[in-house]
């Protein structure tokens, strides 16, 4: 298949861009690097050194022999997109190319207007792309866990089937976020629904779960292919940031009690599932949903996990928390579709940690301690004036 990977350059869209190649596909990646400007803004890096898209275009070709294009370029751009989408003629696109921050999104209006521009009108312009230029193409977006929120029923994969004064229909899963940013993702979800309904395109909506872990057998082929790791409290997803926090003999930072139950995914599998989807498309005007998680833990619980792997003396931090959340709740999750597809989860482990403390000890002397405490809350909105100074 012709794969085109948005946000190429990012986290999961390089592993995934190797991930795809290495499976046999024709791999393109986009990306407009906006992602580095935002370590650039925030004073802080990938604790793993990464190297330009170009140099790690050219190390995987070098190692495997492999070829991967690349496009340079903003989606909200609707000419870049339009012309990427014509020239690479793609039989499916992984949508990774958003600003994912959640605490990012919530440092003050601006950043909250910057992230559901980028995001919602990006794949607008993408959605609008597919249609015009060739409805059959597959768009496989990613969506996260964190659209739902916590409600006190189950959650289905993304459709619930209701019934309401004696009558019965499938109506999308009622969402309920916690932040300008997982919201950014439910308008997209809708955008892309009405598009299947309207214009019968195929779409895949993948929510996923907080991704840990930071290597996959393509990356470890070479220094050169390494993806990110962060570990600030702004982009670090909370096991990372546990086990830098452990490797630095700090504390681990629990936001508040702890309880607070999410859905987890290891690298590894995010790479398989977004194959999984890509291998066997939606159907012409179906909008499909998958739950992308493979276990649900507390934060406490993670905490726990990584301090009884670590060898050494680990201490845990119960901080204010500075997000809005529900820290009690029911959490009960359906993630059957993408197993039914062929997945074979890695659970989390005591290995992956312990691995995951190899590279943390490796690259130890490129952290920067102060990015490690939370800075931004959710409580105020007023923080606008003091970072446009
Ligand atoms: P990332 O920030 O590392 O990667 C996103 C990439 O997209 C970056 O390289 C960025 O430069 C690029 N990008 C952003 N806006 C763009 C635009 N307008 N045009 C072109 N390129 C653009 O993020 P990630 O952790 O790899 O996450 C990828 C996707 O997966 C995101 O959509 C995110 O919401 C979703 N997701 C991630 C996690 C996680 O734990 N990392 C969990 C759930 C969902």
């Amino acid at each position: 298949m012709r794969i085109l990977v948005l946000g190429g350059d990012g986290y999961l869209g390089w592993p995934t861009a190797l991930h795809l190649s290495q499976c046999g596909h024709e791999v393109a990646v986009a990306d407009n690097f906006v992602r580095r400007q935002y370590d650039l803004e925030l004073g802080v890096d990938s604790l793993v050194p990464i190297e330009s898209l170009h140099t790690r275009v050219t190390a995987w070709q070098e190692r495997t022999g492999k070829t991967i294009e690349m496009f340079i370029g903003d989606l909200t751009d609707a000419d870049f997109t339009y012309e990427m989408i014509r020239e690479f003629r793609p039989d499916a696109v992984v949508h990774f190319a958003e600003q994912r921050a959640a605490p990012y999104s919530m440092i003050d209006r601006k950043h909250a207007v910057y992230t559901q521009t980028n995001n919602v009108v990006g794949t607008l312009n993408l959605l609008y792309a597919i249609a015009e230029i060739d409805p059959e193409i597959h768009l496989v977006k990613l969506g996260t866990m964190g659209e739902y929120g916590t409600p006190n029923i189950d959650i289905e994969e993304g459709w619930l089937e209701l019934e309401h004064k004696g009558r019965k229909d499938r109506v999308l899963y009622p969402k309920r976020p916690g932040s300008f940013y997982h919201l950014s993702k439910v308008h997209d979800s809708h955008n892309m629904e009405f598009a299947c309904r309207i214009w019968g395109l195929r779409a895949t909506d993948l929510n996923q779960g907080v991704v840990y872990g930071q290597e996959t057998p393509e990356t470890t082929l070479d220094d050169r292919l390494a993806t990110r790791f962060d570990y600030d409290a702004v982009f670090g997803t909370v096991l990372n940031r546990f086990v830098i926090q452990a490797v630095l003999g700090h504390p681990l930072t629990v936001y508040g009690s702890g309880t607070q139950t999410r859905g987890i995914i290891d690298i590894r599998d995010t790479v398989r599932c977004i194959q999984l989807a890509c291998e066997n498309p939606a159907e012409r005007g179906e909008f499909r949903v998958f739950n992308q998680m493979t276990e649900s833990m507390s934060v406490r619980d993670i905490a726990a996990t990584v301090s009884e792997s670590f060898p050494g003396e680990v201490t845990i931090d119960n901080l204010d928390n500075p997000r809005v959340e529900k820290e009690e709740h029911y959490y009960k999750v359906t993630h059957t579709g993408l197993v039914e597809l062929g997945l074979v989860p890695h659970m989390l482990s005591d290995t992956l940690i312990t691995s995951l403390f190899d590279v943390a000890k490796r690259h130890v002397d490129r952290v920067r301690e102060a990015a490690l405490m939370p800075g931004v809350n959710w409580r105020s909105p007023g923080a606008e004036r003091t970072s446009e100074r």
